[in-house]
């Protein structure tokens, strides 16, 4: 395929743009080359600058489980526009989205919008270190929670893409109040708790984890560490900004029904537009502004055009609760074919997968936690993604990443898919 223009406009970004991209993941700089420059988007495909279609596996790193430019939701989002963008003022859409997301999540009585999934998790952070009235908190190595402070040590994904598993300009002071685990090793919480005797505020986490490749959590995991969180005082945050509404109506904590104090959204809850939100249960969220103590504010927090866009998404799961089935069966699909296809070729690898998230490492052993997911990030990734470009499949420029599949796949486009990865699984031992 020919990217000339996505090459020209690169170059023309990086003059004003620091390396040219707005978040560091969008540029190629894991696998070589010049990132792909998006014009549109419609259901499965990508349609580029350069005029190539491209199988999308990335869907905006998540948001577009129904695929790009979902009617219902570009309906909404353009009958809003009409009646003015922001007002800074209750809106009673925010209650409507409210409403639903309590409906359908367990175990929360109350939301609150803002703009991010980072945001979301780090006001959950702030919120349990107030309700506790304790400072540390437990995350693990690979689990990305954003991009503020307490969570850039050993973050996953993009972080560690860019060989900065802790940035600089996060102060010794902030990083020392970040105590880091190993994903599945229960034994070390426990640990860490009894090290650190009524100081741990919370355990944050991805409850299935998405930054390092899908890594799923080990039979009783979070179960274990539920019991820790209580045995110990400190609150549970599942950080849902990848897996809610995505793996159930419900996220993780239906899934697997274990529940957590705090839970974090983002992505799919804003339908493609810029929402993040966290949620708990009343005597929690009851302790933020203006209610209670913990300061959180935001001026475009609950913007009418990103909660229509998440209400017509949250909408369309809710009535038709069939498409996470959908989603599942398409996976497995394309798990066995991708299998097969590098099997056929000696290809060594392992496949993550649950619901609608997937992951191909190039790695013999199972890939569990941060330390296996890394063996994987070599040179075969870099030959895979490159190769499945050319074939017009796009997947994550990160071998660290999960692919997304949506209700906008058909299976045409997964056997299109199997027959990329087949083409270029020779190249691949
Ligand atoms: N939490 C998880 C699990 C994520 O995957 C991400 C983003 O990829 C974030 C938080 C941060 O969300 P945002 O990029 O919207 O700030």
């Amino acid at each position: 395929m020919i990217y000339k223009r996505s090459s020209a406009l690169f170059a023309e970004a990086q003059h004003v743009i620091p390396g040219g991209v707005n978040s560091p993941v969008r540029a190629f700089k894991a696998v070589g080359g010049d990132p792909v420059f998006v014009k549109e988007a419609k259901g499965a495909y990508l349609y580029d600058e350069d005029g190539n279609r491209l199988i999308d596996y990335i869907n905006s790193w998540g948001p577009m489980i129904l695929g790009h430019a979902y009617q219902p939701v570009v309906d909404a989002v353009v009958e809003k526009a009409q009646k003015g963008t922001s007002f800074g003022m209750p809106t009673e859409i925010e209650t409507k989205i409210a409403e639903l997301a309590v409906k359908m999540v367990p175990g929360i009585d109350k939301i609150r919008f803002v703009n991010s999934g980072t945001e979301a998790c780090m006001s959950a952070v702030r919120l349990a270190r107030g309700f506790t009235k304790r400072d540390k908190i437990i995350k693990f190595a690979g689990c990305y929670h954003g991009h503020s402070d307490s969570f850039l040590i050993q973050a996953g994904s993009g972080a560690v893409t860019f060989g900065s598993p802790n940035s600089p300009g996060v102060t010794q002071g902030t990083a020392k109040d970040t105590l880091l685990a190993e994903y599945n090793n229960l034994e070390q919480v426990k640990e860490i708790f009894e090290a650190n005797t009524d100081e741990i505020a919370t355990v944050i986490l991805e409850p299935v984890a998405g930054n390092m490749g899908c890594i799923l959590p080990a039979e009783g995991f979070l179960e274990g560490l539920r019991e820790l969180c209580d045995a110990h005082g400190a609150l549970l945050i599942f950080d849902e900004v990848m897996t809610g509404f995505r793996l159930a109506p419900g996220g993780v904590q239906e899934l697997m029904n274990v529940r957590a104090d705090i839970v974090t959204f983002g992505k799919v809850i804003g339908g493609g537009l810029p929402v993040g939100a966290f949620a708990a249960r009343n005597e929690i969220m009851d302790y933020l502004a203006p209610v209670g103590p913990v300061y959180q504010a935001g001026t475009l927090s609950g913007n009418p055009l990103a909660m229509a866009a998440g209400l017509a998404m949250l909408t369309t799961l809710d009535n038709d609760k069939k498409i996470f089935n959908r989603l599942s069966e398409k996976t497995e699909y394309l798990h066995k074919g991708i299998a097969e296809a590098l099997n056929k070729h000696n290809v060594v690898h392992t496949i993550n997968r649950l619901g609608s998230m997937i992951s191909v490492h190039f790695a013999a052993e199972p890939v569990t936690d941060f330390a296996s997911a890394s063996k994987g990030a070599n040179e075969t990734f870099k030959k895979f993604f490159h190769g499945l470009l050319n074939e017009g499949v796009y997947i994550a420029p990160s071998a660290y990443e999960t692919w997304f599949i949506t209700d906008a796949l058909s299976y045409e486009d997964l056997d299109t898919t199997i027959a990329a990865v087949a083409k270029v699984a020779p190249d691949l031992k």
